[in-house]
């Protein structure tokens, strides 16, 4: 086990300016804060924080991150706060330690490759500092390390998350030692069997080729020296065992026929020296066909370059040869050439290659500076700045673009979930529709049987699916609403000529007059009349000869008839203004006050209140008056109204009157207050839900002291 004095000596190793009271007192209460909390092994709990402290260390992080790595688990697993350590150790230790603790808290299980993407790149996004991850690394290899002492359901679970989410992240960042770890690790765990069989037959190779390989070195460097090649070394690899199972599994071949498992890498001092030991390794023995791979002048996407080539030996054994100068060398040691894609099989530009490019760049240059503190201090990174990642409540990633709303996210399921959203829980707690998602966030949507989207929805959301769908739902229901109307307003047409449906509507005849508007079907038609694009009377007059029409108006029976039939005629008007029906701006009428529709020339039906003087002028064509009602099943949509207060000048009537407002559990949406000469003047505009709710309100207003007189206002202003 580690000792605290050895942390200390690590941390001053990459950093002499290391603070090194600030990992006192984290290490000393991360000590009292697990005190008397044991491992599974049984061992105190602190080594756990210790061990990962010293793995931050290692990787040349500075000591806000090693004080988080001391810290990183006091939040999760004692009474400490996140407050706590705050005030203690200062926000930069706090807000890495509060992004482990969110990320340890998320736990992935899905067997499908395109969930752990979505999930890799969730996690990246939720870390908006690069810290976070690092130290979230360094705690899951020492738990992989100290895997054995839990229960096999456990350490399965763990060793899978760790090879789906883990290593790839490691190796994406470029840690190739912590990926390597964590991949041999999980295939330990998660398959025993292969896991020995491979590591005793690497075993019995290394062993049985020992000789061999010492040989090859030393012939190498001799035909090198004769030939005045400079080099610095040769070296030998063994290839790691999850890259040897990964590649029994791709190619389908046995252990035998893994013919990399053993390389001689030569390092070199010059890209020109690598061409020409790769010219003198050539001439020595027999390259193999097709494997020789110039990686140099042809870098892989992720800035991995070497010489790759395999030749046979003298006693008929091919081995590969790498050949690279000791900056390339830096690099692919350092993880920094991620094959990721080109090992899971896909090759081609990745996309999130450009993040991950300065990323790396970020790593290595950390390498460099004395004082790796004075760069990475304050440094945010967003790594995907347009998309978030959120869950089903299953655990399942959904990735949306930013600004993505809860109706988005039920769109993203299923067209119907979208149409009946009315709200979400997000993280256990419920939200509005128009709430912005954010990384992490646990989606629950809720969904109302019979709720539709409405045309406001389309301010909101962000996904162009969501937006499509609420625009066709949309366009569905107004075409039903036209065809109503139209016929409504046809029957009326009828009406007033005493005529008939029945005896003007035959079938073959409506087709007819249907084809000479333009329109495919008779609903066309309708809907065309209903969308104010066709005169009801242009419809009849083409269906009906017009001296008939004229004899049957001039009968006496046609105004009995009409007041007995109107019943049926009624216009339904929602809460919402739409294209065909809409109220009225000069008297903006609210839900439940009496109204009155008027059919207008290409624009639908404009609704007024009764009250307004406007209404008198429409007697002026009372043929186009058309009864309208209030649609009862309308959504709760708010009415705004403006209304105007007289008030005597008096300190504090403003508050009073606007709390009155508010205890009716109203909406206020503006209040401007004017005074002059000992009187003031209070406007204030509202959202109300009906005519009642107006009403409760005026009669609150009129009560506060000091109030002379409340009018609603006609027009808003
Ligand atoms: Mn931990």
């Amino acid at each position: 086990m580690i000792s605290f004095d050895t942390l200390i000596d690590k941390a001053r190793a990459s950093n002499p300016n290391a603070d090194t009271d600030l990992l006192r007192r984290a290490y000393d209460f991360s000590a009292a804060e697990h005190a008397g909390q044991k491992r599974r092994s049984g061992e105190p709990y602190l080594i756990h924080p210790l061990e990962v402290a010293s793995l931050v260390a290692d990787m040349r992080l500075d000591d806000v991150a090693i004080a988080a790595g001391l810290l990183h688990d006091v939040v999760e697993d004692t009474l400490t706060t996140i407050e706590r350590v705050r005030e203690l150790f200062g926000t930069d230790v706090a807000h890495v330690v509060e992004g482990v603790t969110k990320i340890s808290s998320i736990s992935f299980s899905s067997s499908e490759e395109r969930q752990a993407e979505n999930f890799r790149k969730m996690l990246l996004a939720m870390v908006d500092d690069i810290r976070v991850i690092l130290v979230k690394l360094a705690d899951r290899l020492h738990n992989m390390r100290t895997l054995d002492h839990l229960a096999e359901a456990r350490r399965l679970i763990i060793a899978q998350e760790t090879l789906d989410i883990y290593a790839p992240i490691a190796h994406r960042l470029g840690m190739k030692k912590v990926k390597d770890e964590l991949q041999d690790l999980a295939f330990r765990h998660l398959d025993p069997r292969s896991y020995e069989t491979t590591r005793a037959w690497v075993e019995r190779r290394r062993k049985a080729t020992r000789r061999a390989v010492q040989g090859l070195r030393e012939t190498i460097e001799r035909t090198l020296a004769e030939h005045r090649i400079p080099f610095d070394r040769i070296e030998s690899r063994i290839k790691r065992l999850y890259g040897i199972h990964q590649k029994m599994k791709r190619q389908r071949i046995p252990l035998e026929q893994v013919y990399d498992l053993i390389a001689l890498r030569v390092i070199t001092t010059s890209v020109r020296d690598c061409y020409a030991v790769l010219g003198v390794i050539h001439q020595t023995w027999s390259p193999v066909p097709g494997r020789f791979k110039d990686f140099i002048a042809m870098p892989q996407a992720n800035r991995y370059q070497s010489l790759h080539t395999s030749v046979v030996s003298d006693r008929g054994v091919p081995f590969e040869v790498q050949i690279r100068t000791e900056a390339m060398h830096a690099v692919a040691e350092n993880g920094i050439a991620a094959h990721w894609k080109y090992k899971e099989g896909r090759i081609g530009v990745n996309p999130d290659e450009q993040h991950f490019a300065w990323l790396r760049q970020l790593l290595e240059f950390q390498q460099e500076l004395r004082d790796p503190g004075e760069f990475i201090q304050n440094l945010k990174i967003n790594l995907y700045p347009d998309e978030v990642y959120t869950f089903t409540p299953k655990g399942e990633v959904k990735a949306l673009p930013r600004g993505a709303t809860p109706i988005d996210f039920a769109y993203s399921i299923h067209t119907d979930v979208g149409h009946q959203c009315v709200g979400a829980r997000v993280n256990g707690r419920m939200v509005p529709v128009r709430t912005r998602l954010a990384s992490g966030d646990i989606v629950e949507v809720v969904t109302a049987p019979g709720h539709t989207p409405s045309r406001d929805w389309l301010n909101i959301v962000v996904t162009p699916r969501a937006r499509n769908k609420i625009k066709h739902f949309i366009h569905a229901e107004e075409k039903l609403r036209a065809v109503e109307l139209g016929r409504k307003l046809f029957d009326k047409e009828l009406r007033r000529f005493n005529l008939s449906a029945k005896s003007v509507l035959a079938p073959e005849s409506v087709s007819r007059v249907a084809a000479e508007f333009g329109s495919q079907r008779s609903d066309d038609l309708f809907a065309a009349v209903g969308y104010g694009k066709v005169p009801a009377r242009s419809v009849l007059d083409k269906l009906v000869p017009r001296e008939l029409e004229e004899s049957a108006a001039s009968s006496i029976g046609t105004v009995v008839r009409r007041v007995l039939r109107s019943g049926g005629d009624k216009v339904k008007v929602r809460g919402f203004d739409d294209l065909l029906v809409f109220r009225a701006r000069c008297c903006n009428p609210i839900r439940g006050e009496k109204i009155v529709g008027y059919v207008t020339r290409g624009k639908g039906v404009s609704v007024h209140a009764a009250r307004c003087p406007n209404v008198l002028n429409l007697l002026y064509d009372p043929e186009r008056r058309i009864d309208v009602i209030w649609d009862k099943k309308a959504d709760e949509n708010g009415f705004v109204v403006q209304l105007g207060i007289q008030v005597e000048d008096r300190q504090g009537i403003l508050a009073d009157v606007t709390s009155k407002i508010a205890g009716l559990r109203t909406n206020v949406l503006k209040i401007e207050a004017t005074t002059t000469d000992h009187h003031g003047r209070i406007s204030v505009t509202v959202e109300i839900t009906d005519m009642k709710h107006l009403q409760r309100i005026i009669k609150v207003i009129r009560g506060v002291s000091g109030v002379l007189e409340v009018e609603r206002m006609m027009r808003q202003g």
